[in-house]
């Protein structure tokens, strides 16, 4: 019986990447996992999600800094003496072979005798719940149990950690939602530590219970998806979750007796008393800022355009677009351009001029020179 304690917790201290040719990977990147944790990487293309997965498994030369896994400094361990397994983009299972023949060739590559391979497989298996698979050829395999089979073989070989770098990008969107949704269930009963890189927002959110948003080889935000989309430190991460993005408005902070509001060029708004002492606190009364308002957070029906009176503004319906998500359609105030989310059986045409709302405490606001939350 084996009863050590695992202590696979994943720890990366100022780790930098500098590329010989000047190109800057990461830099001075600090991240601790906990053991079990499932941590999702979030960013556009070239924020150093790869290079940073590949540092973790040993793929790539660490410039600067330190990586641990269970407390154990591993700079300098072959990426086989690490105990982490990785799935790439373009994960393919052994066609030729059985689900089972799959499961058990990183393990006889390791040396592993015929008994200990098939009682691994049987375990793999039987975490995954794929146990009914192992005597099929992988190629009749399809959907989620794919992915189960590719996230089997990479476990077999019960590495502490499991880095998977974007393994749904080209996956079609029925595909990936399955995925998705079966990824979170299957990571649950594992256990493993897990790190998940992706650069599809959505993705993120929905797989996610921490993650960690990245841009230009940095941290951006480290949170839950909760707070990252209520909360994001930033206008980037602000604008990067949430689809269509959040409008962004620049306007003037003003007082308006002792309430504090915002004076756009086509339309007003009221802060929050707590948003209007910080804004005022920190000088920016009289100053530009940006205001961010979600899409989803505009309304246009009675109640709430009595409701937030103070808010509501008269708009020129334009385009209406259908998503996932359903509809939404785009506004203009003079120059101003508004995307909001409405019912689907809205009877506003585009053309029509329409009034909208938004509760204050709603709304965002960023320093217009650091970008930063306010
Ligand atoms: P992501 O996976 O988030 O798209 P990468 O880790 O691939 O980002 O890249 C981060 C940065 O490092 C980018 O600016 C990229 O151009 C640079 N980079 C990545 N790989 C190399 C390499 N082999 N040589 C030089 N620069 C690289
Ligand atoms: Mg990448």
């Amino acid at each position: 019986m084996e009863e050590r304690k695992r202590m696979a917790g994943l720890m990366l201290r100022n780790v930098a990447k500098l590329y010989p040719n000047g190109g800057v990977g990461v830099k001075d990147f600090s991240l601790e996992i906990e053991d079990g944790e499932f941590v999702v990487l979030v960013g556009p293309a070239g924020s150093g999600k790869s290079t940073l997965l590949r540092m973790i498994g040993g793929l790539e030369e660490i410039s600067q800094g330190d990586i641990l896994i269970g407390g154990e400094r591993v700079n300098d361990l072959e990426p086989r003496e690490r105990r982490v397994a990785m799935i790439f983009r373009n994960y393919m299972l052994y066609p030729q072979m059985t689900v089972y023949e799959n499961l058990a060739f990183g393990l006889k590559l390791a040396g592993c005798g015929r008994e200990e391979i098939a009682r691994r497989v049987e375990e793999t298996a039987a975490l995954l719940e794929i146990e009914g698979l192992l005597d099929k050829p992988s190629e009749q395999v399809e959907g989620i149990d794919r992915y189960k089979v590719v996230v089997g073989r990479a476990l077999a070989r019960r590495p502490e950690i499991l880095l998977m770098d974007d393994p749904m990008i080209s996956l079609d969107g029925e595909m990936r939602r399955q995925m998705r949704e079966g990824l979170a269930g299957i990571h649950h009963r594992l256990g493993v530590t897990a790190v998940y890189v992706t650069e599809d927002a959505s993705e993120a959110m929905l797989l996610g219970n921490r993650l960690v948003v990245m841009r230009d080889g940095a941290i951006e935000q480290d949170g839950t998806a909760e707070e990252i989309y209520h909360r994001p430190c930033c206008r980037f991460v602000a604008g990067y979750f949430g689809s269509p993005a959040i409008n962004v408005i620049p306007a003037k902070v003003e007082r308006d007796g002792d309430r504090v509001i915002f004076q756009a060029e086509e339309h007003r708004g009221v802060f929050t008393e707590e948003a209007g002492k910080a804004l005022l606190d920190g000088g920016y009364q009289g100053k530009e800022i940006l205001v961010g308002i979600r899409p989803e957070d505009i309304c246009l029906d009675p109640e709430s355009i009595q409701r937030w009176r103070e808010n509501a503004i008269r708009a020129c319906a334009d385009a209406c677009e259908e998503d996932e998500d359903g509809t939404y359609m785009t506004f203009r105030i003079g120059d101003e351009v508004l995307k909001a989310r409405v019912s689907g059986e809205t009877k506003i045409q585009p053309g029509d001029m329409a009034e909208l709302t938004v509760d204050s405490s709603k709304i965002y606001i960023f320093d217009k020179d650091t970008q930063k939350a306010i």
